[in-house]
Parts: C-alpha cells; sequence; structure tokens
C-alpha cells in the first residue's frame, strides 16, 4: 500500500483512515428507528454530490490516508448504477477497501455487479425474521426480498455477510435467540446494535433502547459455549464473539452503554456534501465549497481533524444529563448510517 502523504490524527492522536459515504438520504423503507412513517422531507437531487464529485473528495482524502470506505444512506442501492461509482473509487490509489450497508431490498439485483466493480463487503439490516414484524419495524417492504439478497451476496462471493440487527426493547428483543441460532446455523455474522438518538432523541427513543449486555446472557441460558474473538474483518467498533461449533459469529456494537469513541477512526461525507467528524453533534464543514480547489480540500479535511470531539454523549442523553454541546438534528438516514 502507498504511504500516506500525512496521516489525518485529531487533537486526541486518533488516526482517521475510513471514510463513510452517504450517496442518498432517500430509502424505500421507513424503519421506526430511522425516520418518521410521514412527512419526512429529502434533499433536492440536484444537492446530491455527483459521483465525480464523490470521487474528488476520496481522491483528496486517500492523499492523507484514507484507505477504507463505506458506502451507505438512505439506501445506497436507490442511486442509479452505484457499481459505476465503486468501479471508480476502488481504482483510486490507496483505496483498498471498500464496503456497503444496505437494506437488502434491490441486493439481489445488483450483488454480481457491485462485486466485479471491486465492492469487497456487505452489511444488510435485518431486524426481524418475522414477515408480520418486518412490516412494523419497515413500514412496508417485504422480508423476502431481503432473504434473496442475502442469498445473492453469498452467491455472488461476499464472505463474511455480515447483519445489522437494532434491538429494540418490546419490538424485536424476543428473537435474540432465533438471530444466535442464525449466527451458529450459517457463515453469517450477526451485529446487534443498540438504538442510538440520532436527530430524533424523544421518549420512543427512551422507550425502546435495550443495552447489548442481554445478549450475552440469553446466549449462556440458550447454552452457547461464547467467546471473545478478534474483530471479523472491518474498521468497526464492534465486540465480537465466537460460537463454539459454530458457522458464524456475532457481535455487540454498544455506543451507550459502553462507547467506542476512544478507537473512532471514521470521518463521514453526507449525500448533500457535508464533512462530519462525529455522528452525534451538530458540527460539519462544507465539501462543496472546497470542490475544484485541492488544497481547500486537503485543509478541510484537518479542519475536520480540529473540531473533532473527544466523544459522544449519548449516555448522558439517555440519563437526561445537560449536554456539552448541540446534537444533530439530522436523522441517520440523513448522515450515513
Ligand atoms: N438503508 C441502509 C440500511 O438500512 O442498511 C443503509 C443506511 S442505514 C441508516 C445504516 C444502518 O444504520 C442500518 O443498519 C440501520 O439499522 C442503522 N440505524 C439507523 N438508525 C439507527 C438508530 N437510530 N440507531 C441505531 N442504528 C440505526
Ligand atoms: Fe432506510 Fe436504512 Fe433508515 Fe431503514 S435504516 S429507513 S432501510 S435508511
Amino acid at each position: 500500500m502507498r504511504e500516506a502523504v500525512q496521516a489525518l490524527t485529531d487533537r486526541y492522536g486518533r488516526v482517521h483512515d475510513y471514510l463513510r459515504i452517504s450517496v442518498t438520504d432517500q430509502c424505500n423503507l421507513r424503519c421506526l428507528y430511522c425516520m418518521p412513517e410521514e412527512g419526512m422531507e429529502f434533499a433536492e437531487s440536484a444537492s446530491l454530490l455527483t459521483y465525480d464529485q464523490i470521487v474528488e473528495v476520496v481522491e483528496a482524502g486517500a492523499l492523507l490516508g484514507i484507505s477504507k470506505l463505506r458506502i451507505t444512506g438512505g439506501e445506497p442501492l436507490i442511486r442509479p448504477r452505484l457499481d459505476k461509482l465503486i468501479a471508480r473509487l476502488s481504482a483510486i490509489p490507496g483505496i483498498d477497501d471498500i464496503a456497503l450497508t444496505t437494506n437488502g431490498i434491490f441486493l439481489a439485483k445488483q450483488a454480481k455487479a457491485l462485486k466485479a466493480a471491486g465492492l469487497k463487503r456487505v452489511n444488510i439490516s435485518l431486524d426481524t425474521l418475522d414477515p408480520a414484524r418486518f412490516r412494523f419495524i419497515a413500514r412496508t417492504g417485504e422480508l423476502r426480498k431481503v432473504m434473496e439478497g442475502i442469498q445473492a451476496a453469498a452467491e455472488a462471493g461476499f464472505a463474511p455477510i455480515k447483519l445489522n440487527c437494532v434491538l429494540l426493547k418490546d419490538v424485536n428483543e424476543d428473537e435474540i435467540a432465533q438471530f444466535l441460532k442464525l449466527a451458529y446455523e450459517q457463515p453469517l455474522h450477526v451485529r446487534f446494535i443498540e438504538y442510538m438518538p440520532i436527530g430524533h432523541a424523544d421518549e420512543n427513543w427512551k422507550k425502546h433502547y435495550l443495552p447489548l449486555r442481554r445478549v450475552l446472557d440469553i446466549a449462556r441460558d440458550e447454552g452457547y459455549a461464547i467467546s471473545r474473538r478478534e474483530n471479523v474483518h472491518g474498521n468497526g467498533p464492534s465486540e465480537d464473539w465466537s460460537i463454539a461449533g459454530g458457522q458464524g459469529s456475532f457481535g455487540l456494537i454498544h455506543p451507550i452503554s459502553d462507547h467506542f469513541c476512544k478507537n473512532c477512526n471514521r470521518l463521514r461525507l453526507t449525500s448533500d456534501g457535508s464533512m462530519k467528524p462525529c455522528l452525534y453533534w451538530v458540527d460539519e464543514l462544507n465539501v462543496k465549497g472546497a470542490l475544484g480547489e485541492p488544497d481547500k480540500m486537503r485543509k478541510l479535511f484537518f479542519k475536520a481533524m480540529d473540531i473533532k470531539p473527544e466523544n459522544h454523549e449519548m449516555a448522558a442523553k439517555l440519563a437526561d444529563e445537560e449536554q456539552s454541546h448541540v446534537p444533530t438534528e439530522r436523522r441517520m438516514s440523513q448522515i450515513g448510517g
């Protein structure tokens, strides 16, 4: 791999090599923890960064040590010919890993083309194994399509396939054992995720937030011999576990009950052209103003390092403590979760 010209290091000594890129804020689903059922306002399509502009930002980042990308949204597979963007990004010197987070509905049709374009890994969101409950959580769409997407991703050669499961108290917590069984029986990595108060920190969040330690209790109650393992290939904050004799594994992503900010290595690019150093806080930088000006773009990356906070304060939010700073009003789909 090429040596970076200058590492992106923030005021707390954290080196950044990972950029998450939202390619759209639009989505074909309306997951209850991510968007309201109705009345969601989306960015004008003219305000979205074009593929040329995204490539320009990534080229600048790659010169500063960005080597890993994740394409997300909204639902990234809504954006036409995403494979063309992936192909261009994977050709950028220094970029050695491109992953995708998707709800999986459109994946069956696109998996092969994405793989051929250079996509290395896929995370597919799956919060329930029950078709009726899928409709309740996603408010539309069909579980069957997601399952077909998972199958197609495996057939296209993606491995390991990771499933993202946001655990919600009184909604899908009774499926933890079934998800563990899935990870035991199939070569899948199930990532349980804590419900985060991004852009809609209201009573609904407090009502459904579930700390993830519960998963470990259930795994042991179900009789699985589990042990901590190295992070399953990725750049994330996941606490990963093996299941003795199992085909797959599972992970816990617990930003609230045990936050992982001290190892944060990521920046986020929103679909409408803002650079966000932290998912939680309001601060962002206008990337569009630096397009076509390499020096300005380079400075913008360093500015992101300067303003990056030490940590988020989602746990303080849960405890109704005062926040030290202003949380973002953007929702997860608008930032790129
Ligand atoms: N539409 C794609 C999908 O659902 O996979 C990609 C975008 S979605 C915003 C990315 C991830 O964020 C998904 O795994 C989703 O479950 C997760 N997510 C969305 N809102 C969340 C929240 N409030 N707390 C925790 N995870 C959330
Ligand atoms: Fe759409 Fe993903 Fe948000 Fe669900 S989590 S509404 S699939 S962007």
